[in-house]
Parts: C-alpha cells; structure tokens; sequence
C-alpha cells in the first residue's frame, strides 16, 4: 500500500518555501503527497503593496492558485491532490471549528503515516491557526502520524531560531533534512511564484535572491512535536 504524508500550508506558497525539497524526495521514495491550502491567500498584494485593486483580492487569489498548481507539479505533486479549503486570507482564526471538520475528512480520508503543519512560533497568524486546526484534528479523531513542524517566519526573527537550537540540545525535537539533490527541482519550484517574486522586489527595490535564497539551503527544518 502506498504510504501517505499530508502537508498543511496556510497560504499557497507555504509548502513550496517551506518544504517543496522535502515534497520532492517523498515523492522520489514513492510517497503519496498531499497538500491542503489552508486560505485563498487573495491579501497578498494588500498586505506588501496595500494594493486592493488592479489586482483585486479576487484577481490574486486565482493568480496564487495557478501559480501554486504549476509549482507543486514541478515537485512531482499531481493536481488532484491539491486540496484547497479557501478559508480567505488572514481570518483562519475566526473559522477554526470549520476547518476542523474540514481537515478530519482529509485525514480519514487520506490516513497519513506523517503530517506536516507550520511551526507553532511562526509570526503569521494564519500560520498559527494551522497549527492549532492540525493538532485538535489529530487529537479529535485519536489518530497519530509522525507530526512534523516547519518553519517560514519565526516570531523572534533572529533570536528564536538561535534558542531553539540550544533548546535542541535536550529536547532533540529538530531534524534537519539534508535537500541538496532536489534544490534544483525546488528552485524551479519557487520561481513558479511569480506575483510574489515581482511584489517583494518591488517592495524592498532590492534584488529578490536575498528572500528567495533563505528558502533554497540545503537543509530543511522540522521540529518533531512529541505531545
Ligand atoms: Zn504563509
């Protein structure tokens, strides 16, 4: 029987930024992928730009569909195994029950072996969200995969990941998956987020390679959530 794993983005990017390598060599191993986007991520332009229209929010979140589509398919991910709840972008907190139910058919329906959901000191919101809905499901339906975290944004931008790795020394609960023979596939990944790439680069007027690189090392962190 093919072995399942199930990754929870919260806005359709997350999974490839955070761990489209990953993605790639589970699918390599023979893995069946799938990915649940959390929210429709339409507040993209508004929240860098506050741009609210030409695009409109309804504009990019087509936009980010399409594009999340192409890039997980360069992953090896098919199609029909994007799943998209399109909570909107920046209110999951207020839809928590909801996505509850929404994410326990996923999981019986998928019965993974390992979940993936963002770490639970990410800054955004949504993110925080996500983690909250991943583990009340788990806990709720009494099932146990492997629970992994990853990370986009820590909170304590600099100093979090700094304390986590000493925290490391006694818990152990940080893997670092070494991603080097399928960065290339993840950049090309990447590159498929086309809006994104030409927002932040508009916003910060400084080449992109500096945001994009942080997300093309060749390790990817998870944290192991034991409880
Ligand atoms: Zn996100």
């Amino acid at each position: 029987m093919t072995k399942r794993v199930v990754v929870f983005a919260p806005h359709p990017d997350d999974e490839t930024f955070g761990c489209g390598g990953l993605i790639a060599k589970k699918i390599r191993d023979g893995y069946e992928v799938i990915i649940v986007e959390m929210t429709d991520g339409r507040n993209l332009f508004k929240s860098i730009l506050n741009v609210e229209t030409n695009p409109s929010p309804e504009d990019v979140k087509k936009i980010r569909k399409e594009e999340v589509l192409k890039a997980t398919q360069i992953l090896g991910v098919p199609k029909k195994n994007i799943v998209f709840l399109d909570f909107k972008d920046g209110t999951l907190k207020e839809y928590e029950d909801e996505a509850v139910e929404k994410v326990a058919e996923i999981l019986r329906r998928y019965s993974p072996v390992e979940v993936y959901f963002p770490y639970m000191h990410d800054c955004h919101l949504d993110h925080q969200a996500t983690n909250r809905i991943v583990r009340k499901t788990l806990h709720k339906l009494g099932m146990t995969p492997i629970k992994y975290q990853f990370s986009i944004l820590h909170k304590h931008a600099i100093v979090g990941p700094l304390i986590d790795r000493i925290l490391n020394l006694f818990r152990k609960n940080m893997i670092r998956l070494n991603v080097s023979d399928v960065i290339c596939t993840k950049e090309k990944a990447i590159k498929e987020f086309k809006s994104e790439i030409s927002i932040v680069s508009i916003n910060q007027k400084k080449p992109l390679e500096k945001k994009v690189n942080r997300y093309l090392k060749n390790n990817e962190t998870f944290y192991i959530m034991t409880e």
